[in-house]
């Protein structure tokens, strides 16, 4: 399976400023379970793993690529407004937007919600296990024998 991790509130900790500069993008702090999150998938995408982001603008991409160089140096990055354009049957979404799970769902894919925990103390193992769970049970699916 292929797997595709949203950055902003998946793995980068968003802060909304006014400041949208390439600086405030490159340095947002990584969530506490990022590291774990990506290391569980990367052995979960046999086909591919990368980070995908609507972004807001060159600004924001700009900063999203120094990020994950220096946090996630190889996992790429896939810039798209409309992420159900990536969507198919082997591909799984995280994302904490509902409208991207959607939209991803209704072109084929497959959608893994990561709740926003405002300001619970979750362990990284707690939100990594949550989404391994669904992981596991879409592989189970995507390639069931029908
Ligand atoms: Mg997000």
């Amino acid at each position: 399976m292929k797997i595709y991790l949203d950055m902003d509130g998946v793995v980068a900790d968003l802060k909304w400023t006014m400041d949208m500069s390439v600086g405030h993008w490159a340095a947002l702090e990584k969530l506490p379970w990022a590291t774990q999150l990506v290391r569980m998938c990367t052995k979960y995408s046999d086909e591919g793993l990368a980070f995908l982001t609507a972004g807001m603008d060159g600004r924001c991409y700009d900063g999203k690529e120094i990020w994950a160089k220096k946090h996630f140096p190889n996992v790429p990055v896939i810039y798209a407004k409309r992420k159900g354009a990536l969507a198919s049957h082997n591909t799984v979404l995280v994302d904490d937007l509902q409208h991207n799970l959607s939209a991803f769902e209704l072109a084929g894919g497959w959608g893994i919600h990561m709740p926003k925990f405002w300001g619970k103390r979750v362990t990284p193992y707690f939100v990594t296990s949550l989404v391994e769970r669904q992981l596991k049970t879409i592989r189970r699916t995507m390639y069931a024998k029908s």
